[in-house]
Formats: C-alpha cells, structure tokens, sequence
C-alpha cells in the first residue's frame, strides 16, 4: 500500500457515483500511521453502512480511488469547493484555482 501524501482528496463515492466524497488525508500528529486515512470525511457523504466489513470494503475503495490518481482527487477537491488541496483555505486568485494549489502551499509542493 502506497503512502498517500497530505491533503484533502475528493473522489466519487464508491456507493453513489454522483456523489462527491472529500477526504483529508493527514500523517500528524501520528506519523507512524502512514497508511491509514484519518481526518474529516465531509462534506457530502459517509458510508452509512453499520457493518464493520462493509465500512471497510467502501473505506478501502476510497483509498485505491485516491491511489490511483492522488493529484487529479486533489484537483477535484479544489474545483469542488474552491479550497487548497493542501491546507484547506479559500483560493481567490486565477491561477491558483487552475492548480487547485495556493502560492504558499505550491512552493511546498514543487520542492
Ligand atoms: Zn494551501
């Protein structure tokens, strides 16, 4: 399982295509948990299962969604809400709504 980078991730979700799912994905303050997904899951959509196993089943295709194209869920998350993918706040300016990416955060992220 590959170590997805910090941020917020919408992809579909598994359940409801249609639905937008977003995820932050945060490694502190626990970095040793590097392969499990913590944090808000919001605005749209929860799993709503009660069963463990199936909360698991959506949950893990939640990850292999993000997985599979990290930098298109984080797009998808700024062009949904109008927010950085990374620390979450409004983007104002043209361009950074273009990358999905504030001008603090992309300095970060072309490093
Ligand atoms: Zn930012």
């Amino acid at each position: 399982m590959s170590v997805i980078p910090d941020g917020y991730y919408a992809v579909a979700d598994p359940d409801n295509p249609d639905v937008v799912v977003c995820q932050r994905r945060r490694s502190k303050p626990k970095p040793s948990v590097k392969t499990t997904l913590h944090g808000e899951l919001g605005p749209a959509s929860r799993c709503r299962s009660k069963n463990t196993a199936e909360r698991l089943a959506w949950w893990n295709e939640l990850v292999a969604a993000i997985e599979a194209d990290p930098r298109g869920a984080m797009k998808r998350f700024a062009d949904f809400t109008g927010k950085c993918c990374i620390c979450g706040r409004k983007l104002t300016v043209a361009a950074s709504k273009f990358n999905g990416i504030g001008p603090e955060c992309i300095k970060g992220w072309l490093q």
